[in-house]
């Protein structure tokens, strides 16, 4: 393999302060009690800026400048919000190179994904539910679906920005005010998005932003008033959460972890089925939550696809996310690395076979190598618990109903990849496999015009689609 020469994104396109405030009523505010936490680079560990905590009073202030804003914004005409979200949606594109930077710095991801596809996305998510707000009764919800209120709305690390769209676009269009808490280690970009609202003088208190842990987390969902619960990340804290809303009269939706078979058939065209393995698994260092984490091969095909995936895996590049030559950055917090490293430490004590192509990781940060397991069966941790780092295990298979078997022998149900040359073979794999969404000869592929979302242990509700919108509409 040839070097490439360093190709650094310039940092001096985004303007980090020193502190931030939380984002009630339209304003930036200190916490209550004054508390605020640090949020680090996790290539570097170089502390990025200091953000408020949110207590139980910023809570309360939060929920009650949207519960205020509430009227006002659900009684404006359909297009009157949508042009709102349609001037959020330009400034989030002429602002998607300086986010894009954020987005890298505060969580970790290559450049290039955050430029070429959480950013493009983010816009097209507003951009599609801009277009709806006056169209709400012919979404198939009856002739005059009507808003659910205040949303709590928390979200996970992996994709700050994105996640935020999902929650907050559809919101907003269907005439909702929100309350978002984004994670504690990637808080920047939605206090950048704080921002984006004031330029496009939305109305105060419509979109609040507190900041906090785990524990303002838990204190936004259980507020009395709040009206609809949106949540993504752990299956273990979302069932936490749905036990607590449980009898409240609130509406919610999960969506959580995955355990995703990516199902690789003989026939398939394999170069074109490990470029789609390599990015199911190793596209955003693997905290996708419907990473294609199980690798199901073919027992005819398996040597073939195997030293052609190690092959590919030795030509990724780990490093700096700035650089845009970078295809695997470093794992967001030092929490998550050491639950990859203890799974995969499971998954050899329990004898399966590792392997990473040789790989010079830097020094300072979170970093952990591109990780396959082979020689691994249902039985093994590694097959059933989310990993939610770089770490594929491969398994194989003989026929389409063992694949089936294999593929939906698991807790979870969020998505599915199935590679093969018969259009008839993916339909009737489509069919049987228990997955929200199923990718064909592609994977990680996302539109805001198509619903995701998962069975069983993966959560209920749909996000994205017209179906996104059944979730904030009663
Ligand atoms: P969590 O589920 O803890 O975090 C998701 C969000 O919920 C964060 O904003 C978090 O805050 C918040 N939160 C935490 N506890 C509560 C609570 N009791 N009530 C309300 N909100 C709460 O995920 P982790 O970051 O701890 O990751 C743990 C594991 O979860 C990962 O290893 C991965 O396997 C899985 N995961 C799955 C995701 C998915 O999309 N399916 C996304 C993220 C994680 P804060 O971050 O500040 O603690």
């Amino acid at each position: 393999m040839f070097e490439y020469a360093p190709a650094p994104e310039s940092r001096s396109v985004v303007d980090i302060a020193a502190s931030y405030g939380l984002f009630i009523n339209g304003a930036f505010e200190a916490a209550a009690s004054g508390g605020a936490f640090k949020t680090v680079n996790p290539a570097s560990e170089e502390v990025l800026a200091e953000v408020a905590e949110a207590g139980t009073e910023d809570v309360d202030r939060a929920v009650a400048a949207a519960r205020r804003a509430f009227g006002p914004w659900s009684e404006l005409p359909g297009a009157e919000r949508a042009k709102y979200l349609f001037r959020i949606a330009r400034i989030i594109q002429e602002r998607s190179r300086e986010l894009a930077v954020l987005e890298s710095l505060d969580n970790g991801k290559p450049i290039k994904e955050s430029r070429d596809v959480d950013l493009p996305l983010v816009a097209a998510y507003f951009f599609y539910y801009a277009g709806w707000a006056d169209k709400l009764k012919y979404a198939g919800f009856g002739p005059e679906p009507r808003p659910l209120g205040v949303a709590a709305q928390v979200i996970p690390w992996n994709f700050p920005l994105l996640m935020l769209a999902w929650k907050i676009a559809p919101a907003l269009a269907a005439g909702n005010t929100v309350v978002l808490k984004p994670a504690e280690t990637t808080p920047l970009s939605a206090l950048f998005f704080a921002d984006i609202c004031r330029q496009a003088e939305l109305p105060p208190g419509v979109v609040n932003i507190i900041t906090g842990a785990g524990e303002t987390g838990r204190t936004l969902v259980e507020h009395p008033d709040v009206n609809k619960v949106a949540f993504t990340g752990s299956t273990e804290v979302g069932r936490q959460i749905a036990r607590s809303v449980a009898g409240t009269g609130k509406r919610l939706t999960l969506e959580l972890g995955g355990k995703a078979a990516n199902i690789v058939f003989a026939d398939a065209p394999i170069d074109q089925a490990v470029e789609g393995i390599v990015n199911g698994i190793f596209f955003n260092q693997g905290h996708v939550c419907c990473a294609g984490s199980r690798l199901l091969v073919q027992e005819s095909a398996y040597d073939e696809v195997l030293s052609s995936l190690k092959r590919r895996m030795a030509t990724l590049r780990v490093g700096d996310p700035l650089d845009k030559n970078t295809d695997v950055g470093a794992i967001n917090s030092a929490a998550q690395l050491s639950r990859i490293r203890d799974l995969s430490e499971v998954g050899s004590s329990e004898g399966a076979e590792r392997w990473s192509p040789p790989c010079e990781l830097p020094a300072q940060g979170f970093w952990f190598a591109p990780t396959i397991f082979t020689g691994v069966t249902q039985a093994h941790r590694i097959a059933r618990e989310e990993i939610f780092g770089p770490v594929l295990s491969v398994l194989t298979f003989r026929t389409p109903d063992e694949a089936i078997e294999k593929a939906n022998n698991t807790p979870y149900g969020l998505s599915a990849g199935v590679w093969t040359e018969k259009g008839s073979l993916i339909l009737a794999m489509a069919d049987k496999l228990r997955a929200g969404v199923v990718w064909a000869n592609t994977f990680n592929k996302f539109d805001p015009t198509s619903p995701f979302g998962g069975y069983k242990e993966s959560g209920y509700g749909r996000e994205g689609g017209r179906h996104g919108l059944e979730a904030y509409l009663a």
